[in-house]
């Protein structure tokens, strides 16, 4: 479907694409990826994390959907990403059955399984406690848009997922981490693609693609976003979101119906 020729607008922090069968974004993906090459993405996004500075030890994971098979893999859990071969990825379907693959599955596998199946868009989820964006989320704190570089990927204030209840935790905590991930989404009318990050209370950010090495991308704006947000608020202590304007425009002229950033 193609968007409208109506504008990118404002609604409260967020901006939005409107046309007359609803919200939505434009899509950039055809989605035509077969499952080998998915591990080799999803393989070569893990170990992206590590150069992109975004974590520590084994702090993070990566998955990718192909939506075309309805299969989808991530990294196995525990395992150094200098050791990671395509091949030790592991493949699930979208019960959350393990397809193949000889080793177990990341503990946050439950999450990415819940957010594939809830927003039938997202290709790629990356979750890391990279330190800029995590010092936001262990302080519940939303990240607010102060500048351009942010309005360049989010379209708006980054939000804040509430922290589970002991009663979610003790039901299903990597489950229950999707669900309330996917209300916050909801609840606010926004979609993951065009604001591909979040920040749960308590935790640390995911963030979402149309492919793995996507929400890696996602994961180092946000990392960066969230770095200069701090030191702006260092500053300024009471400094308060852009100006709707000037956030319409650089979103817009990135990601909207007429974008003309970077080469056709
Ligand atoms: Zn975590």
């Amino acid at each position: 479907m193609v968007l409208s020729a109506v504008p990118v607008f404002a609604r409260g922090r967020h901006l939005f694409f409107v046309e007359k069968a609803g919200w939505r974004v434009a899509p950039r993906h055809d989605g035509k990826v077969k499952i080998p090459e998915i591990r080799e993405q999803v393989c070569a996004a893990n170990q992206a994390l590590v150069p992109a500075d975004l974590v520590k030890l084994t702090w993070g994971n990566v998955s990718g959907m192909d939506r075309a098979s309805g299969l989808w893999c991530i990294k196995p859990s525990g395992v150094d990403y200098a050791d990671l071969t395509p091949a030790d990825m592991v493949v699930l379907d979208l019960e959350g059955q393990v397809v193949e693959g000889t080793l177990r599955p990341s503990s946050d596998t439950l999450t990415h399984l819940h957010l594939y199946r809830e927003f039938d868009r997202i290709g790629g989820i990356t979750h890391t406690h990279s330190p800029y964006a995590t010092s936001f989320a262990q302080a519940c704190r939303e990240l607010p848009c102060f500048g351009t570089t942010h309005a360049d990927h989010f379209c708006g204030t980054v939000p804040l997922v509430r922290a589970l209840t002991p009663e979610e935790v003790e039901a299903g905590y990597e489950h229950h981490t999707g669900v309330a991930i996917g209300e916050c989404l909801r609840g606010l009318g926004l979609d993951p693609l065009e604001m591909p990050a979040v920040l749960q209370a308590h935790h640390a950010p995911f963030t979402f693609g149309h492919d793995a090495m996507d929400s890696v991308k996602n994961s180092i704006a946000l990392e960066m976003c969230a770095r200069m947000a701090l030191h702006a608020l260092q500053l300024t202590p009471a400094l308060g979101s852009m100006p709707g304007h000037l956030l319409e425009k650089h979103h817009q002229r990135k990601h909207g119906p007429a974008a003309y950033y970077g080469q056709k």
